[in-house]
Order: C-alpha cells, then sequence, then structure tokens
C-alpha cells in the first residue's frame, strides 16, 4: 500500500514551475560519480549519521529554493566540460529523495540537454509514489551509499545507553527537546534491526509529523494494534496536527502509578 503525504513543506507551483530545496552547488566534482561532475547538494535528511559531515544540510526548511530552470541554467555552462570527461550531473544532498518530484523533473530536462543523470542516496524511500518512480526511471546511475552495516548487538547496546540519559533528562538536567531526539534516534536504531518493525504507512506517518515540526517518536502498543507516540514542541502542535488531520488524535497525559488493571473477569 502506498499512501501519498508530502515529505517536505515546498510549493508544488511557482510561475507553473516545480521548486526544490537547495543547499549548494559544486560546479566541478571529482569523486562523486563517473567524469567531471557538477554537483547539485540538495536540502534536507532524516538519517542522523554520527559520522555526517553535512550537518547542515539536515534542516528540512533550510536551503533556498531554486526552480528546475534555474538549476538547469546554473549547469548548462559545465555542459562541454562534463560532456569531454565522461561525467554529467550529481544529485546529492541531504537526501534527495525526500524532494523525488523536483529531481525527477530536474533529470528529466538534463537528459534533454544530453547530460547524464546520477542520483546519489542514502537509500531511504520513505514514501514510495509515481514520483519516486519517475526519478528512478530518469536517473541513468544510482549510487546507494549503505551507510551502517546492521549489527544488532551494538544497537541494542546503543539503545541500551540511552536510558540513563533519558532518566537524567526527564529529572530536568537537560532541555528536554533533547529527549525527542534520542526517540529518534531510538526509532531509527529500532526500525533497522527488522524490516517487520514498520511498514511504508508508519514510515509515511512519522515522515509527515516530522517534516511538520515533530522532533522524535516511537510505536506503543502490541499485538497488531497501537498508536505512534510523537513529541512536538507545544508551538509546533497545531502544524502536526493539521498535517495528520485525517488521523485519529488520542489525549496524552503522564500519570505516577505505573501499570494498572483495569478490566478483571474472575472467571477467567
Ligand atoms: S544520510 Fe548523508 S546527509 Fe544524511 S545524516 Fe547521513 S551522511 Fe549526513
Amino acid at each position: 500500500m502506498s499512501t501519498k503525504i508530502p515529505i517536505l513543506d515546498i510549493p508544488k507551483y511557482h510561475a507553473d514551475e516545480m521548486l526544490g530545496r537547495v543547499h549548494s552547488f559544486e560546479s566541478f566534482g571529482t569523486v562523486d560519480g563517473p567524469g567531471t561532475r557538477f554537483v547539485v547538494f540538495l536540502q534536507g535528511c532524516l538519517f542522523r549519521c554520527k559520522y555526517c559531515h553535512n550537518r547542515d544540510t539536515w534542516d528540512l526548511d533550510g536551503g533556498q529554493l531554486y526552480s528546475v530552470t534555474e538549476v538547469v541554467e546554473q549547469i548548462l555552462p559545465y555542459a562541454k566540460f562534463m560532456d569531454a570527461s565522461g561525467g554529467g550531473v550529481t544529485v546529492t544532498g541531504g537526501e534527495p529523495v525526500l524532494q523525488p518530484h523536483f529531481v525527477g523533473l530536474l533529470f528529466q530536462k538534463l537528459r534533454e540537454n544530453g547530460i547524464h543523470t546520477c542520483l546519489d542516496t542514502n537509500g531511504y524511500v520513505g514514501v514510495y509514489s509515481d514520483e519516486v518512480n519517475h526519478m528512478i526511471e530518469q536517473s541513468d546511475l544510482v549510487m546507494c551509499d549503505i551507510k551502517h552495516i546492521n549489527d544488532h548487538k551494538t544497537a541494542l547496546r546503543e539503545m541500551r545507553s540511552m536510558v540513563d540519559s533519558a532518566v537524567k533528562l526527564l529529572k530536568g538536567n537537560g532541555a528536554l527537546e533533547e529527549f525527542g531526539e534520542m526517540l529518534h534516534e531510538a526509532w531509527m536504531i529500532k526500525r533497522s534491526l527488522s524490516d517487520r518493525i514498520t511498514n511504508t504507512a508508519i514510515d509515511s506517518i512519522y515522515s509527515a509529523a516530522r517534516s511538520a515540526g515533530a522532533i522524535g517518536g516511537k510505536l506503543l502498543g502490541a499485538g497488531g494494534g497501537g498508536f505512534m507516540l510523537l513529541f512536538v514542541t507545544p508551538e509546533r502542535h497545531y502544524l502536526v496536527r493539521e498535517r495528520l488531520e485525517k488521523l485519529f488524535k488520542v489525549p496524552f497525559r503522564f500519570e505516577n502509578g505505573g501499570s494498572q488493571i483495569i478490566f478483571r473477569n474472575s472467571v477467567l
């Protein structure tokens, strides 16, 4: 099942053109695919790789808006150099798959101009859609960077090590937003443990909530039913509610009594 929820808040059309959120351009890349390449770094990434050296690309609302034509205009003066070296254009990030519609249209235009296209991605496709399909079709080359090989012991140790920090934060030592970041980190680790932890629908909800301002979240419940718990600062509540308006909101509060029996059948 595929649910279409826009991941990034980008106006779909501006002067009849698709806009993309761009972090920066590099006109002479030599390590991002074959030959000499013009590299387009897109803004926004949902991963939080510890070794990331492009952290300024994480913010989903950052960067600058460019139309497809504006980006093509930046690229065309370099076309001869790219062609002579067997190169082309690489779109990377951040994570370009968060803006599939824009990348698909950009690649289409570049190919019409005889320019080789390369998609450099971390492989995270939260929502599979026609736009993702089109983007892949328009890519001459896809470079999938595997960021981390599953090692469950390390992952479980990392999750265990978060407990003490979480307790400290909940006791008031540190900014509460860090608890949200921790939830996000734990969810990303947990979903990497097995392909049965989440599914496309859950990923869509989570991505949509994050793009509307939720800091982190996790699934609550078991046995085929449950809830998505989200950590959202008060000023962003309405944005997240608006984005997830089709979902049922369950009121939430903390309580101090721990687990309690709320129904008991003495016959059983
Ligand atoms: S996927 Fe890339 S941009 Fe995103 S956090 Fe990892 S290294 Fe950084």
